[in-house]
């Protein structure tokens, strides 16, 4: 199974690519997550990178289509994988599009996740993710029992340098401009299907799941 995860900063693509990921045993392929790891380990990627995303912009496109298409050729992708926060602009996705055509692969649906942009901002101000398993809480709809202690591993709980008011309302206005048009763009492919993200992680899964299966 091939899935694109669409929607804004916010909305819960990386919890459910998660819970697709345990489900299906296909990996997730977050752009943001490698991006972040090439900065934390000042590679060249990193360096390339982290000016644009401090800022709440986006990295060029030739940057992440590079990183795309080794990343979808390893042989863990061959059973499928789930895109999280990739294609962000139209050409990305046409490149992506290339990329699998050339593959004789395709993708079987692009799920957006769409919340309001009031909700977006009260989400990723209180977002706080666990350094070493990735595991999102949030400071008041879900505290970890312990402050700044992971629940599930015990390890310390980070922010985002990027989740703070200026740059969300820099990365909102980003997807509305950059990202938003995709959701024409595979709607006129007939494989865009959009649910609301609201209620708990796991109604959201099953809407998620009844979209996939
Ligand atoms: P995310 O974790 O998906 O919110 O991404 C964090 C940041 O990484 C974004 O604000 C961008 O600066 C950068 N980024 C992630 N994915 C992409 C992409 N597909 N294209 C361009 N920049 C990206």
């Amino acid at each position: 199974m091939r899935l694109i995860l669409l929607g804004p900063p916010g909305a819960g693509k990386g919890t459910q690519a998660k819970m697709l990921k345990e489900k299906f045993n296909i990996p997730q392929i977050s752009t943001g997550d490698i991006l972040r790891k090439a900065v934390s380990n000042g590679t060249e990627l990193g360096e390339k990178a982290e000016a644009y995303m401090g800022d709440g912009g986006l990295v060029p496109d030739e940057v992440v289509v590079d990183l795309i298409k080794e990343k979808i050729k390893e042989d863990e992708c061959a059973r499928g994988f789930i895109l999280d926060g990739f294609p962000r602009t139209i050409v990305q996705a046409q490149k992506l599009g290339e990329t699998l055509e050339a593959m004789k692969l395709k993708i079987d649906a692009v799920i957006d996740i769409e919340v309001d942009p009031e909700e977006l901002i009260v989400r990723l101000t209180g977002r706080r993710s666990c350094s070493d398993c990735g595991a999102m809480f949030h400071d008041e709809t879900r505290p970890p029992e312990q402050a700044g202690v992971c629940d599930h591993c015990g390890h310390k709980l980070f922010q985002r340098t990027d989740d703070n008011k200026e740059t969300i309302l820099k990365r909102l206005a980003v997807y509305e401009n950059e990202t938003a048009p995709l959701k024409d763009y595979y709607r006129k492919q007939g494989n865009l299907k959009t649910l609301v993200g609201r209620g708990s992680v796991d109604e959201i899964f099953s809407q998620v799941l009844a979209l996939v299966t």
